[in-house]
């Protein structure tokens, strides 16, 4: 039951051979045995979650099922959901239930998805290790004494664990492949305004971007064809069809072009991942693939351009937390300006502050110019460089993060040490590109990642890729082991 594919998990729905409420009983149980040691789901909704079961299993008995119809799904709590604590992993948003749900959350729920509840991350999705959450570290179930990356670690954790066989994420710098690589399942992160930000928590506007974290690429293909698509309540998202993903899978990758970017693979990449994905481009030449070498010279500006960029915006979105509208607000305050400085003061954590005043810091008078703006213009360079590459490689392949899971607190006193995990990853969303990563293989027993980055609205081509390796390996089939984590508590 929880070692199906989403395709197998919908036959098996629609056989009889279990129902959608038994499936999400008994994945309740599940999360009874094991998410006490992991930390990844904080939020269950088991009562609306056994509504919709059985929703789906009249829809199911009506014929009217589509094919994720009574699939059990966690939402990163990023995600509004009405009348379901939406925190954002933050103490500012502990006592938040939102009065809609995000338009994600919407379609997931038409297409007939079951949401168990809500998952763990870090708080308002600043982080590379889910160690700044609010309700505590998510654990990484292949070793409990590591992290799951970040943000989106209690999704990725989830998945890996069978807790749930699908969870949406979100991702600014990396927060959906990142902790997808170190759990050692496949994430997506689509094209900016692919799919619909209305009703997601707002960090860093022209960056963020929601996408799905499952197994396999299979799996995230049938995801992200509920998720995608044209939304007016969103004002960048793009009006363009969604292809049918699902079904464009399959075809031979002859003839392929993948560029390696000779930065990516350089200093700073542990040797014994390196060597994973070495053995990973070995099989996809035997696929056909053709590798050449690229570069994109402009790599080394991607970390600190992301680290004005971000904070500049969060700066702005996190305003609107002033302990007056909602959110938490500060005992007995003495006046307005009381009431503001100690909402905000006491209602966000230590990293949220460094962005939002190194955000205001950038943003201010006299200094905008010299780092916002020059920011903005730096920005414009990496992003030609992809454009450039692009004219001659259809994809890109690259190392998703530059070590395995670390340990938990390892590079938690060093913000730019954590800030480098993301060093891969940042380009594709500063550029607005599509990047997926699925599991290439293990290094000491931990998960790697490879990341795949395409032409913008190429998400067809990065899924159909990723499936044509999964066929030929099963480091996505591989499960953590079960008993370490139910001991684990
Ligand atoms: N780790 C990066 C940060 O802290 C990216 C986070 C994200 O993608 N949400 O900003």
């Amino acid at each position: 039951m929880f070692d199906l594919s989403l395709t197998e998990t919908a036959a098996a729905l629609r056989a009889r051979t279990f129902s959608s409420e038994e499936l999400t009983r008994e994945s309740f149980q599940r999360i009874a045995r094991l998410n006490p040691a992991l930390n990844a789901m904080i939020t269950p909704a088991e009562e609306s979650a056994l509504a919709a079961a059985r929703a789906a299993d009249a829809r199911i008995a009506a014929g009217d099922a589509v094919a994720l119809t009574g699939i059990p799904l966690l939402h990163k709590d990023i995600f509004c959901t009405r009348g379901l604590r939406t925190s954002c992993g933050s103490r500012m948003l502990d006592n938040f239930i939102a009065p809609y749900d995000a338009t994600v959350v919407t379609r997931l729920a038409e297409a007939g998805m079951v949401t168990l509840g809500k998952a763990n991350m870090d708080e308002f999705a600043m982080g590379s290790s889910n160690e700044t959450s609010f309700y505590g570290p998510v654990k990484n179930p292949w070793d409990l004494e590591r992290v799951p990356g970040g943000s989106s670690g209690g999704s990725a954790a989830a998945v890996a664990a069978g807790l749930v066989p699908a969870a949406t994420g979100t991702d600014t710098g990396g927060s959906i492949r990142q902790p997808a690589a170190l759990c050692g399942i496949t994430g997506l992160k689509p094209t900016y305004g692919r799919v619909s930000r209305w009703g997601m928590i707002a960090f860093a506007s022209s960056l963020d971007q929601a996408g799905p974290m499952a197994r396999s690429a299979a799996d995230a293909a049938l995801l992200l064809q509920a998720m995608a698509g044209f939304d007016p309540r969103d004002s960048t998202s793009v009006d363009q069809p969604v292809p049918d993903y699902f079904s464009g899978l399959g075809q031979a990758l002859r003839g392929l072009r993948v560029g390696l970017p000779k930065e990516y693979f350089g200093e700073g990449l542990d040797p014994a991942v390196a060597r994973v994905l070495e053995g990973a481009i070995e099989e996809y030449r035997r696929l056909g693939v053709e590798f050449v070498e690229i570069s994109l010279p402009n790599s080394g500006l991607v970390v600190p351009v992301y680290y004005v960029v971000a904070p500049a915006e969060c700066s702005s979105n996190l305003s609107r937390f002033d302990g007056v509208r909602y959110g938490y607000r500060a005992d007995s305050p003495v006046d307005l300006e009381d009431l503001y400085t100690r909402s905000r003061g006491e209602g966000f954590g230590a990293e949220v502050k460094r962005r939002i005043m190194t955000g205001t810091y950038a943003l201010s008078a006299g200094y905008y110019d010299a780092y916002y703006l020059k920011a903005q213009q730096l920005r414009r360079l990496i992003r030609d460089d992809f454009q450039r590459v692009f004219e001659d490689v259809d994809l890109i392949a690259s190392p998703t993060a530059p070590s395995t899971a670390f340990r938990l607190g390892e590079k938690q006193q060093d913000p730019v040490a954590m800030y480098l995990s993301d060093i891969y990853t940042i380009a594709a969303n500063l550029a607005g590109l599509p990047a997926l990563s699925h599991p290439a293989g293990f290094a000491d027993g931990l998960p790697v990642g490879l990341q795949l980055i395409g032409p913008h609205f190429d998400e067809g081509r990065l899924l159909n890729v990723a499936h044509a390796y999964q066929q030929v390996t099963d480091w996505h089939l591989r499960r953590p082991p079960e008993t370490a984590i139910a001991d684990g508590v």
